[in-house]
């Protein structure tokens, strides 16, 4: 919560994020880093050369508003390779600044004052933000532990006649949960009765795990037409600092978009958009060997987890696997619990109590996100120091 009173009332209750607090913190006392998703390793080659040759060719200045043709037509070909939709590279693709941006553009070009946005918790935290920004309201559904399903009857319920906007987010970030069929079916079916726009957060598109696979919630039968399908090159390219992504949907669904867009960064990223475009190229072999590459750093860090006596909640996909601490802390904090873990053994991570609605906190108090987009070496080294503590207790 910030006491900062010029702090508009909008947006008081978030604070700073727990990014920048867990980040500093891992600088400060010399922590390995499991809590911001960030990788400590670069991406292919192909795409950092390009990027650099970008640079060295003179494209520094400001791109296309609706971003370079050249990562547009790449988009839209990602999207029918791997996912069999179709879009019109100039009239249904839009770059953004990140992720980040695309939704924030989504949410303030769509809603009016009051609007209600119906979205899974736990939630990435720049969602309730940007909703809070774009004067709507935010109706938060819980997904639970061990399997992090929801339950229809409270989708259901959570929906009015002021929804507007069903916010879906998978593979879901923090809980590593990958939609499977049935529920995107459930969530489609509910979208085209109550007549919402979808969007869908897909970051984490190619990162699934144990034969797993990624569905996008725009290839069911009548959901292209009312769905923003949002993704950035950051976790698929290791490259989350240059800040590429995008939203593909029908031209009025993406002018809405644009039209929020235009006016907050309204171009970014000029020599890391064709560097990208190379990266969605990238043949098949790149995206197999991305996720068995993460794969078995989640294992190796899942086994580490459990060794200290953490209860683990295995992650089908994304950078991310939940564990309950109440095993080794029964007051089961977890705010405390990582504000406390880089000094008592070393390790950062990120509490995920404040990916919940303030009001359904208690769901998530004793959960903590560790993140495996690490080098080995770093995961072992991190397992090393937390094998420790239930020895070495609380202090
Ligand atoms: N959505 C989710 C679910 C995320 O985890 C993140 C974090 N990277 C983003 C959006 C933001 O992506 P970007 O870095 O491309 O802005
Ligand atoms: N998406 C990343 C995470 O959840 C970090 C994004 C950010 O720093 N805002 O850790």
């Amino acid at each position: 919560m910030s006491s900062n009173s010029y702090v508009t009332s909008k947006l008081r209750e978030f604070g700073t994020t727990i990014f920048a607090e867990m980040s500093a913190l891992a600088v400060e006392t010399g922590a390995v880093n499991l809590g911001q998703g960030f990788p400590d390793y670069d991406g292919p080659h192909e795409v950092l050369d390009s990027a650099v040759d970008a640079i060295r060719s003179g494209q520094n200045q400001y791109p296309p508003g609706p971003g370079m043709p050249v990562l547009r037509e790449a988009v839209a070909e990602h999207q029918a390779r791997f996912w069999g939709l179709s879009y019109d590279p100039d009239t249904e693709v839009l770059i953004t600044a990140g992720a980040t941006e695309a939704l924030a553009a989504c949410l303030l070009g769509l809603l009016e004052t009051g609007d209600e946005v119906v979205l899974l918790e736990p939630m990435y935290d720049s969602y309730q933000a940007c909703i809070a920004m774009a004067g709507g309201v935010a109706r938060p559904v819980t997904l639970r532990p061990p399997d992090y399903g929801f339950d229809t009857d409270e989708l259901r319920a959570a929906i009015t006649d002021r929804t507007r906007i069903l916010l879906v987010n998978s593979p879901h970030n923090p809980t590593g949960k990958v939609l499977d069929d049935e529920q995107l079916r459930t969530l489609a079916e509910l979208a085209i009765e109550r007549d919402l726009i979808v969007v869908s957060d897909e970051v984490y598109e190619h990162l699934t795990y144990d034969g797993v696979q990624h569905r996008s919630i725009a290839t069911l039968p009548g959901m292209r037409e009312r769905t923003l399908v949002i993704s950035s090159g950051g976790k698929t390219f290791n490259t989350t600092g240059w800040k590429v992504g995008w939203i593909c949907a029908p031209a009025p669904l993406v002018s809405a978009a644009r039209s929020a867009k235009q006016f907050l960064t309204y171009v970014s990223s000029g020599p890391f958009q064709p560097a990208i475009a190379v990266g969605l190229r990238l043949p098949d072999s790149y995206f197999t060997d991305l996720a068995s590459d993460l794969q078995s750093k989640r294992d190796q860090l899942m086994s580490g987890l459990r060794t200290a006596g953490f209860e683990v909640f295995p992650p089908q996909g994304t950078y991310f696997v939940t564990v309950d601490i109440r095993a080794i802390d029964p007051e089961g904090d977890g705010y405390a619990f990582c504000r406390a873990l880089p000094k008592r053994c070393g390790v950062v991570a990120v509490p995920n109590v404040v990916f919940y609605d303030r009001e359904h906190r208690h769901e998530g108090q004793h959960l903590v996100r560790f993140a495996f987009c690490k080098r080995m070496t770093s995961i072992d080294e991190a397992v090393e120091r937390l094998s420790g503590l239930r020895t070495r207790g609380g202090s």
